[in-house]
């Protein structure tokens, strides 16, 4: 299933003194698949653009198009619920979110509410709980006995329940330690490799992107600057100019790209303006 963009603009409580501008004349396709990384300074948009993928806000401008569904501003909502089995969100710090008394029944939640029966939902969880690295012995346990990480992968487990076939991921591994952050990446892959999961990576970690992405989108003020394979964005950028992404970070993306083996056409900065 694809996702696409057509003329994508969103504003928040439109005509009313507080409106607000977040997205721009979005025009991009999510393409089944695909390992997207999605980069911006804090407010260029990632979040108001994430919400459109599963429909969770509506576009105020233009369409998105999820699979074969078509929302428009105009879109009844009532019709929206099963993009939101197929489109799995997970937001910053998931583990806030976990209520249940027992890990199983945290993860039984979103399944329950679709009208999965006991049996499927027995056989979901214990899929689940190992594709995110733990096991059984958690299931009866509760969340709130868990390390931060534990429970962040538990968080993860509700959202994989659902089946979805688009996971987005917003910034995953925040607050993670560096084993903890690899784990998870790893994590991921697997589902993108093995699962052939469509992956939509919110992340200000350049190694993550040159690691994993298959695809790049930079925003910038509600609006995509830039988007392509890795080589194409980062060969296009201005180096010197890389304001956009913080001088410091393009060039760190830039040498674990060189260190991957990408040939740049010109060169980003000497050694001596690192
Ligand atoms: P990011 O995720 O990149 O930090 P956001 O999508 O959160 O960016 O924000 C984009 C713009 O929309 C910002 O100018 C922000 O202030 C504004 N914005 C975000 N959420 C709201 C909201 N609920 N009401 C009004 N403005 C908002």
């Amino acid at each position: 299933m694809d996702i696409r963009f057509e003329q994508v603009g969103f504003t928040y409580q439109p005509h009313t003194p507080f409106e607000q501008r977040a997205l721009y004349d979005i025009n991009l396709t999510i393409k089944e698949g695909s390992y997207t990384a999605l980069v911006g300074h804090t407010g260029s948009g990632k979040s108001t653009f994430l919400q459109h993928l599963n429909a969770l806000v509506k576009p105020t401008k233009g369409t998105v198009n999820i699979g074969d569904r078509v929302i428009t501003p105009e879109t009844d909502n009532k019709n929206l619920k099963p993009i939101r089995q197929q489109v799995g969100i997970v937001f910053q710090f998931p583990e806030a979110q976990l209520f249940e008394e027992t890990v199983a029944k945290d993860i039984a939640f979103g399944p329950k509410n679709f009208g999965r029966s006991e049996v499927e939902i027995k056989a979901i969880t214990k899929e689940v709980i190992e594709l995110v690295g733990l096991d059984e012995s958690y299931l009866e346990r509760s969340p709130f006995e868990l390390s931060g990480g534990q429970m962040r992968r538990v968080a993860i487990a509700g959202v994989l329940a659902m089946e979805p076939s688009v996971l987005v991921l917003d910034e995953p591994t925040a607050g993670l330690d560096p084993k903890g952050r690899e784990d998870m990446m790893n994590m991921f892959n697997r589902l993108h490799e093995e699962k052939n999961m469509t992956i939509v990576l919110v992340t200000h970690l350049m190694d993550d992107v040159a690691d994993f992405a298959d695809y790049v989108v930079v925003l910038e003020k509600g609006t995509i600057i830039k988007q392509g394979s890795p080589r194409e964005v980062f060969n296009d950028v201005d180096w010197l100019e890389a304001k956009h992404l913080g001088v410091p970070t393009a060039t760190r993306f830039a040498n674990e790209l060189v260190k991957k083996g990408f040939v740049f056409e010109h060169l980003p900065l000497t050694t001596e303006e690192l």
